[in-house]
Order: C-alpha cells, then structure tokens, then sequence
C-alpha cells in the first residue's frame, strides 16, 4: 500500500509539474514580422507569357512595369503558397505567416509549429510547449495504467470487485487507450516532422481522395503547393502542385527532433525568418518537387490562363 501511494504520487507529480510548465512556457511567437515577398517582378514575366503565347501586345501590361515592392523582401527559392502562387498572410500580425505558424485567437498571435489548441490542458501546443505536452501526456497515462493495474490486482487478491471499481476500471481502461493514441500521434509526428494539424489535414485530403475517382493522380486537388525558383530562369517561378503523401517539412528523425529544439529567438531579422523557412524543407521533398518540375507538373506563376501544367 505504502509503494502504491508512493508511485501514485510521484505520477501526480510529474503530471501536475508539467502542465504547470507547459502553461508558463506557452507555446512561442515569432518575435520579428516577416514583410510580403517581393514577387510583382515574377508576376508579370509570368503573364508576359501568357500575353505571347495569345499574340497580344504588351500595351496593356505596362502598369505592372511600374509596380514597385517597397519595403519587401526577396522571396526564396522555395516557399509555402495557395493556388495562386501566393504566401500566407497574416493580417492580424502583419506579417508572413512562415515557420508553420497559425494565428492563434486565444493568444493573438501567430504560433509557430502550431500543433493544436488543446481544451484539457486549456493551451494552445506549439513551438516551446511541445516537448513538455508530451511528457505531460505520458505521465497521465503512466498513472492511468498504474491506478488500473493496481485495482485489479487488489480485487484479484480480495476476489471481488465493488460495482464502483469496475465502472472505473472500464472508465479508466477506455480513456488510457485513447491517451495511449495521443501520445503515440504525438511522439510519431515528432519523428516524422509533421504537426497534428498538418497530419489532419493531409489525412482529411486523403479520405477525399478515395472517394473521387477523377483526382487519381495523387495531387491535392490544387489546394497545397509551393512557389519555387524557376530551375533555369531566374526570372520565372513556378507553382508546383502537392501530393497527399508529401511531408515537406520531414528531414529525417534525428533532424526533426533538433528542430524543435531550435531556438527562433536567435531569427532576428525577417530575411533570418525567410530563410530558415526554407532550410526547413527536407531533402527529399526538395527533390520530389524538382522531379516534378522536370516531369512538367507545374504552373508557371503569373500565367493566369491556365490551370493545366504547362511547360515554356
Ligand atoms: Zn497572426
């Protein structure tokens, strides 16, 4: 009795330490607001394109000339965009939203590797809070399977069970198994660089997927993409489409983990911010999405009259 009161206060302890410290650790913002890219340039080529392609004079092209990007920033050869080439902006932070950030309503602020707002422990899970979310996740479950164990065996010695023991070790039972889920999600997506709303969100496309025959080709629908550097004109970019299995942000297991270990204070200036954005991106996904450039999968940014992939 005395070893199980022991262990079972330990457990309270650790579980109740670190959700004290996940909450005053919070989940972390982007200290420096990151300016749009400056992409009017890439636009234009782009439809000037397009304008040849329909033998029409450029006339009616000139005020995209004059177009200036001040204040902005140089884009990277890669970065995260919607259907028409463009980043994410956040309007309420006035800023890019880079570094997986969401903006969260809760803190007003953009949370980088947003993972999810978490109503148990009433956080939001990002960035600086991640690592203890998890051990906090493992405690409670450790004390769930302990208390369960315990009660068992003690009505296995006493052979008999009080009513109100076994609605709770049905109770207690159920619940560690989904805890059990949650920790393995958790610790899973650590190894395999993606945040629980990014496995959500792929997996809801993927469930999609199976039910419409005519997107078979494995494409997001042209909802996910990246705007990348054109591989032989520097004046060009292009938006390459991505798939349902793509993880952009996986550079293997052992780098996954440093990242989020990663310091984003020492990211002091928006060109900082930019490009370690890009030095995210895993290996493979930076081959995969030149493989598809060459394969001609790909739009080219600004040429507006097509959705097909076309080729220059
Ligand atoms: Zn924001």
């Amino acid at each position: 009795m005395i070893a199980f009161i022991t262990v079972a206060n330990i457990l309270w302890f650790i579980t109740l330490l670190f959700w004290f410290l996940l909450l005053i650790r919070k989940p972390g913002h982007i200290l420096v607001k990151v300016p749009p890219y400056s992409l009017s340039r890439f636009v234009y080529n782009g439809s000037k394109l397009n304008f040849e392609h329909k033998n029409e004079t450029f006339s009616s092209l000139s005020m995209l000339d004059t177009q200036e990007d001040g204040g902005m920033i140089q884009p990277p050869p890669m970065f995260d965009c919607d259907r028409n080439g463009l980043p994410s902006w956040c309007s309420e932070c006035c800023s890019l939203k880079l570094l997986r950030s969401h903006h969260s309503s809760v803190t007003n602020q953009c949370i980088p590797w947003f993972d999810h707002f978490c109503t148990f422990v009433g956080s939001t899970i990002g960035k600086q809070n991640y690592g203890y979310f998890i051990i906090y996740v493992m405690s409670i479950e450790l004390l769930m399977i302990f208390t369960w164990i315990t009660v068992v065996v003690y009505s296995g010695i006493k052979h008999s069970m009080h009513s109100a023991l076994i609605v709770f070790v049905i109770i207690t039972g159920a619940l560690s198994i989904s805890v059990a889920q949650l920790e393995i999600n958790l610790i899973s997506d650590l190894f395999y660089g993606e945040t629980t709303i990014e496995r959500l969100d792929r997996l809801s496309w993927k469930r999609s997927f199976k039910k419409d025959d005519k997107n078979n080709e494995n494409f997001y629908d042209y909802s996910s993409y990246v705007n990348v550097q054109h591989p032989h004109e520097p004046n060009l970019r292009l938006i390459v489409p991505l798939t349902i299995n793509d993880k952009p942000y996986d550079n293997g297991v052992f780098k996954n983990i440093r990242m989020w270990f990663y310091n984003i204070n020492q990211l002091k200036t928006p060109i900082d911010v930019s490009n370690f954005q890009y030095d995210m991106y895993g290996d493979k996904f930076k081959r995969d999405i030149q493989k598809r450039i060459e394969e001609n999968n790909y739009r080219i940014f600004g040429y507006e009259s097509s959705i097909e992939p076309v080729s220059i």
